[in-house]
């Protein structure tokens, strides 16, 4: 089955989003606790596809030991992904570009990966400055790339963005489908 990757900083707000998309409120833990989830789990939504839920990065108060282990675990992941469509890469639409996150993306281009970006926690912001940071983004990512990834803007706390993002991959597997 396809299979699609989220991951972002630790508290970026993943396992709420994972929660939203699936429907199920006990699925993901949610924290406050940053670097809570440590393993890959998979689900299977729709019968047809599966989210990937890899380890947040990025967490500040980690040992330098345990930080090679989150790279060796993620490296290896992305290099057995036969099945992964595409990698959704978390931001939190609070802050200005984090260099962990554009380092990530980096790294995700010059390895292959196909990604899209997913703005959290757009509940925080008003509008206008939601505009203003997903154009920050825009433009560093321009100076790397041809073109600004796809994105979604969501809030799990407010059920923002879930219909997009699921009809996004829907359409993505029909494609391979017909493929
Ligand atoms: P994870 O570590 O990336 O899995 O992040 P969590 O899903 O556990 O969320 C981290 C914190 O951000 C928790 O306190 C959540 O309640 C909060 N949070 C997550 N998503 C949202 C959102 O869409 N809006 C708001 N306001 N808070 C959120």
């Amino acid at each position: 089955l396809p299979e699609y990757a989220f991951i972002g900083r630790s508290n970026v707000g993943k396992s709420s989003l994972i929660n939203m998309l699936t429907g199920r409120k006990s699925l993901a833990k949610t924290s406050g606790k940053p670097g809570k989830t440590q393993l890959i789990n998979h689900f299977l939504i729709n019968k047809n596809w599966h989210l990937v839920d890899l380890p947040g990065y990025g967490y500040a108060r980690v040992s330098k030991s345990s930080k090679k282990t989150f790279q060796k675990f993620i490296t290896q992941y992305f290099s057995f992904r036969e099945q992964l469509v595409t990698a959704f890469v978390l931001v939190d639409i609070r802050h200005k570009p984090q260099p962990i996150d554009l380092e990530f993306m980096q790294w995700l281009g010059e390895n292959g990966i196909p990604f899209s970006i997913i703005f959290t926690k757009a509940d925080k912001l008003k509008p206008s400055a939601i505009t203003r940071h997903v154009e920050d983004y825009r433009n560093i990512l321009l100076e790397f790339w041809e073109a600004m990834p796809n994105y979604f803007i969501t809030s799990s706390s407010k059920d923002i963005g879930k219909e997009e993002l699921l009809g996004y991959i829907d359409n993505l597997n029909a494609n391979m489908e017909l493929s």
